[in-house]
């Protein structure tokens, strides 16, 4: 007996050998590796101990060989927990119950060690089988051999619930796995203890091991349960957003998905689909390729949709041609967002038209791919824009660009690449022969009363530059047509400028000067001069300070050329205050040599009352230099007080309080209005000379306004200079008219202060 039963033992633990060893490479770092090995090498180290058992020739190793059996079992069986716990992840680091097994395995191992000489757990006694050789086997089991069985059970228990708990908890895919080990444990289990229950002359369950050991191997190592594949795959084929369609060997679709049904139009009708992909075979795919993509446009719902369409074949491992499938991806939405991404860098969110840069770029294209063709590049402007956001709110002036571009939109043929560069700034770029002004003005024109309001009209500047070195950046061109508008900007209509190389000097004239203004200022370049204002009888009672520029190289520049400029570029107030302090000494030295009837009279320019604290200024000047404030006049023009007459008018009033004699400089000269004379309190009316050069015919009208204007100034307590006088028939009608003082060429020209002191004072 025993010759069958130790070879199928030991046989039995080779396996289970093996299946560890296979366990080693097949787990490696998961967390069922080590307590399934352990499980796989206990059990058939457990077995090959039981194997030496049955072959023992006496009893105490047999006692010792039995005894290491049992105590092996405990090990596997904790074991067997633990890796049931692993693989249902259901285990906590803490231990949990193990640790109690673990106690309740020891006290048992020290009992079946202690059995050979106590006898407490088990008796062995030798049973002859017919054949007359004999075996220890166990005869008698007492009650400490229960406590052993008991915790087995115990033990093996805690496993079939861990299981069975599992089984409850997961999805019915996943139930199968923890099932099988479920079954495999409790059949074994079952087998022993009818084993024991019947004394049976060995346990039969021992058998099973190895095939215990090849299950667990399995459901740890290699199963997939069965259709999860499937199903995750054909869950993602279905959910997928491209199309798929799953062709066999003979080319039959046997699988898509929805949205590749929605593309063959193949819901309802399979012949669809079919014809789709014949059509694919025939038109796009070359006969023994592998891999081929193409794409396609569709109008679906008077939309266009862009599609990719990807074919590729199946192969399996040994190359052999297993079927094909097609990838349908829409990428209608992706090229949406890719053009509304190319037209927002491109465009003009307000008003759609092409941006600055797209602008320079499509214009730089057109340009210098027709270079033998002449271009105009034509910027516009709307006049006083700033004030229409001021005044009715930036909703209006974003209307009225929307407008214009709208304007523009309708005028541009396409002939014409028209884009908004910044602001209320728009340019166009057109062949000259095709640029039509006129037509461009009567398109604007439409624009003059966009306000609605009569007093505000919208008046639109243009500029034209023509194009005559093509290889210059467009933003050049652009800053030479908007050159051209900056001659006409003070023009009430809309119109067209156009640019020259003259505007061109004088611009770059403009910005030499004010690169020269510091280092003509620290080095005194700026000199003062001074005009002699006399009464008719030649007396002079002072005169107007006047700057002149003497420049190392270019001599005297007169301030005609560059006080606009400054007047720009914001520079003017330094040299004012620089002219007035010059004056004010001017005065203090005169008062000290005993000219102190004499006054000067000093200009302001409009910019200065944005800038400057004009009061404090002049009041300080006084201070510093102690001088008479009836001395020094201060020549304001109408339009620098009646561009904010609410606070210049009090601080005109002001400087009077103080003393200050206030002339209103150039009457006459721009837009005067003879309602200055009733607001603007000032103590002397400049009249300009320009007033009277204007046309010969006109010559006796100027007379009469000039006599009216004369007597209304006489009349409100005015007294009168008339500047710019050159003849002596001037002088007599003015005379006549009433006027008191004169400033001109006729008397005297502005000159150095030191020759005004040599000629008239000393
Ligand atoms: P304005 O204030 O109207 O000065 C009078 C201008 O008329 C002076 O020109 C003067 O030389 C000129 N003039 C005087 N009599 C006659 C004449 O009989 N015939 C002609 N054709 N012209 C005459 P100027 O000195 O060239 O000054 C030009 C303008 O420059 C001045 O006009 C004034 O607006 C400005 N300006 C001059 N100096 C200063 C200054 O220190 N500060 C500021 N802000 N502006 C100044
Ligand atoms: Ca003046
Ligand atoms: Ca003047």
């Amino acid at each position: 007996m025993k010759w069958i039963f130790s070879p199928i033992l030991f046989t039995a633990a080779v396996f289970l050998m093996i299946f560890g060893f296979i366990s080693f490479s097949k787990t490696k770092n998961k967390p069922v590796a080590s307590p399934l090995r352990r499980v796989l090498f206990l059990s058939g180290t457990a077995l090959t101990f039981l194997g030496a058992a049955f072959v023992a020739k006496d009893e105490m190793p047999a006692y010792l060989l039995y005894a290491v059996y049992l105590c092996l079992s405990d090990a596997v069986l904790i074991s067997l927990t633990i890796y049931v716990k692993r693989y249902t992840g259901l285990y906590s680091r803490a231990g949990g119950d193990t640790k109690y097994f673990c106690f309740g395995a020891l006290i048992d191992c020290i009992m079946l060690l202690a059995d050979p000489i106590t006898h407490w757990v088990f008796t062995l006694s030798p049973y002859y089988d017919k054949f007359g050789s004999f075996f220890y086997r166990i005869s008698e089991r007492h009650v400490l051999y229960w406590y052993h069985l008991v915790l087995v059970y115990v033990m093996a228990a805690a496993a079939l619930s861990t299981l069975a708990r599992k089984i409850v908890r997961s999805p019915k895919i996943y139930k199968m796995k923890y099932l099988c080990l479920l079954l495999t444990i409790a059949f074994i289990l079952l087998i022993h203890a009818v084993c024991v229950r019947f004394d049976a002359l060995a346990d039969a369950s021992l058998i099973f091991y190895p095939i215990a050991g090849a299950i667990l191997l399995y459901f740890t190592v290699l199963y997939i349960p069965r259709g999860l594949m499937e199903r995750l795959l054909f869950f993602t084929i279905a959910n997928m957003k491209d199309g798929i369609i799953c062709l066999d060997v003979d080319g039959k679709p046997v699988h898509a998905n929805r949205n590749a049904h929605i593309f063959c139009s193949s819901e309802n009708d399979p012949k669809a689909m079919e014809i789709q992909i014949e059509r694919w075979f025939r038109e796009n795919i070359t006969t023994g390729t592998n891999n081929q993509s193409w794409s396609l446009t569709r109008r679906v719902d008077d939309i266009n949709r862009y599609y990719d369409i990807e074919y590729k074949t199946i192969f399996d491992a040994q190359y052999k041609y297993l079927g094909c499938f097609f990838i349908i991806h829409d990428k209608t939405e992706e090229y949406a967002g890719i053009s509304a991404e190319k037209y927002r860098a491109n465009h003009d969110l307000l008003t759609g038209l092409y941006n600055k840069e797209r602008f320079n770029e499509a214009a730089g294209t057109e340009i210098l791919g027709n270079t033998d063709v002449t271009y105009y590049i034509v910027c516009t402007d709307v006049k006083n824009f700033k004030i229409v956001n001021d005044v009715f709110g930036t909703e209006t002036g974003d209307r009225l660009l929307k407008r214009l571009a709208e304007i523009y939109g309708n005028f541009c043929t396409e002939d014409y690449i028209y884009g908004r560069l910044t602001g209320d700034r728009f340019a166009m770029c057109v062949r000259k022969d095709r640029f039509d002004g006129k037509a461009l003005l009567d398109a604007i024109s439409e624009i003059t009363d966009f306000t609605g309001n009569n007093a505000f009209k919208i008046y639109v500047h243009i500029g034209v530059y023509e194009v005559t070195d093509p290889y210059l950046k467009i933003s050049v061109m652009c800053d030479r047509a908007n050159l051209a508008i900056k001659t006409v900007k003070d023009s009430y209509s809309n119109i067209i400028a156009y640019y020259d190389s003259k505007l061109r000097e004088g611009y770059l004239n403009e910005q030499k000067v004010i690169s020269l203004f510091e280092e003509a200022l620290s080095k005194r370049q700026f000199c003062f001069f001074i005009q002699p204002q006399t009464q008719v009888n030649g007396r002079v009672l002072g005169g107007e300070a006047l700057v002149r520029w003497i420049h190392p190289t270019d001599g005297m520049i007169s301030p005609g050329s560059f006080v606009p400029v400054f007047e720009q570029a914001g520079l003017i107030s330094r040299l004012d205050k620089y002219i007035w302090e010059l004056a004010c000494a001017q005065l203090r030295k005169w008062d000290q040599e005993g000219f102190g009837q004499n006054y000067l009279s000093v200009n302001i320019s409009q910019k200065d009352f944005y800038v400057l604290d004009i009061y404090k200024i002049f009041t300080g000047l006084v201070k510093k230099y102690q001088i008479n404030p009836k001395n020094l006049h201060l020549e304001i023009t109408e339009t620098a007080i009646m561009n904010d007459p609410r606070s210049q008018l009090p601080l005109i009033d002001k400087l009077r309080q103080f003393g200050f004699l206030v002339e209103i400089d150039d009457f006459g000269s721009g837009y005067s209005s003879l309602n200055t004379l009733k607001d603007f309190n000032a103590d002397v009316l400049k009249i300009d000379m320009g007033f009277l050069s204007t046309k010969a015919e006109n010559e006796a009208k100027s007379k009469t306004i000039l006599r009216s204007v004369i007597s209304l100034a006489k009349a409100l307590n005015m007294e009168v200079i008339t500047e710019g006088v050159e003849t002596q028939e001037q002088v007599q009608f003015l005379t006549e008219f009433g006027c008191d003082v004169f400033q001109g060429y006729y008397f005297a020209k502005p000159m150095p202060a030191a020759e005004f002191e040599k000629t008239y004072l000393f």
